[in-house]
């Protein structure tokens, strides 16, 4: 549920070099805390929701409805489990609320859900009291720049003999030389990943989903000393989102949707899920509202 120092789950992907912002699950709220920040509602392009919990949905209609007011026939993708298309059309039948046309709404199956020059977004089932499922955003990697001063070193003419060189050809010269195109080429830069496991207990599903990721947001509902909570719930605790960003190889582990039960001044405070899980995992941070993070691309160290 949300309380004064906390709202309940969404997190906004923005991508690089677009005005487009990708929303991951939209708790009540929402709407609310982005008009807290740089982010424009008429930005969203695409949000996907993890499962049908109020507290990763009770945001969506409202959402829904302001871009739908706002008429500029901005396209929206909406995806999640078998059920949400339905929520979404009885929501907005009872209302009743005029939705854009241009709202399209997909329901997902495992594995590869959306991909585009740039970007590709995979799902993986996670184990909850109800159909969840993790999203992973890949960036594509990028082949690296061409080196024109070297080229212009070699007298290489510039032209349709570049082309070539650019992709990487054995070219023949006029006078007789050969150049490969692959040494005029930088290293390949590699995409970055991103993933959002929530609601889940440890699941494989999970491990397997954030394989190599460069950030990984996790649930932590639950700390160490109330394990049977998190089990019997089907949430994880602090050292199990710990535990799969080990497994994962993943390079940094963000932990939210805490229990509100752990405050400052409670039997167990926030800092110590954030504690347990750091034993497992040492690069992990603890989410807050409104928090930012640039994923770093892999020759960089994390900020
Ligand atoms: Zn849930």
């Amino acid at each position: 549920m949300p309380t004064r120092a906390r709202n309940v789950s969404s997190v906004a992907l923005r991508l690089p070099q677009r005005a487009e912002v990708w929303l991951f699950d939209c708790g009540e709220g929402t709407q609310h805390q982005l008009q807290r920040t740089p982010i424009r509602i008429s930005q969203i392009s695409r949000i996907f929701i993890t499962h049908l919990h109020g507290d990763h949905l009770f945001g969506l209609m409202g959402l829904l409805a302001t871009c739908g007011l706002a008429g500029q026939g901005q396209e929206i993708h909406l995806y999640g489990p078998d059920g949400l298309a339905e929520y979404v059309r009885v929501c907005a039948q009872s209302s009743p609320t005029t939705l854009s046309d241009t709202l399209k709404i997909h329901t997902v199956e495992p594995g590869l859900i959306h991909r585009e020059e740039d970007f590709s977004v995979a799902c993986q089932p996670l184990k909850h009291r109800v159909p969840s499922f993790g999203y992973r955003v890949e960036e594509s990697d990028r082949t690296g720049k061409f080196d024109v001063e070297r080229a212009h070193a070699l007298g290489l003419p510039p032209g349709p003999l570049y082309g070539r060189l650019k992709n990487g050809e054995r070219v023949e010269l006029a006078d007789g030389r050969v150049v490969d195109g692959r040494e005029l080429i930088g290293a390949t830069v590699a995409g970055r990943s991103v993933v959002y496991c929530t609601d889940t207990v440890y699941c494989r599903g999970a491990v397997a989903l954030a394989e190599g990721a460069d950030v990984l947001i996790h649930e932590a509902t639950f700390a160490e000393q109330d394990e049977s909570l998190a089990v019997q719930s089907m949430h994880s605790t602090a050292k199990m989102a710990a535990r799969v960003a080990s497994e994962a190889g993943a390079r940094q582990l963000f932990i939210t949707h805490f229990s509100p039960r752990y405050t400052p001044d409670a039997h167990v405070t926030p800092e110590e899920l954030l504690a347990q899980a750091r034993a497992v995992f040492p690069r992990t941070d603890m989410a807050r509202d409104f928090m930012t993070f640039e994923v770093p691309r892999r020759e960089e160290s994390p900020s």
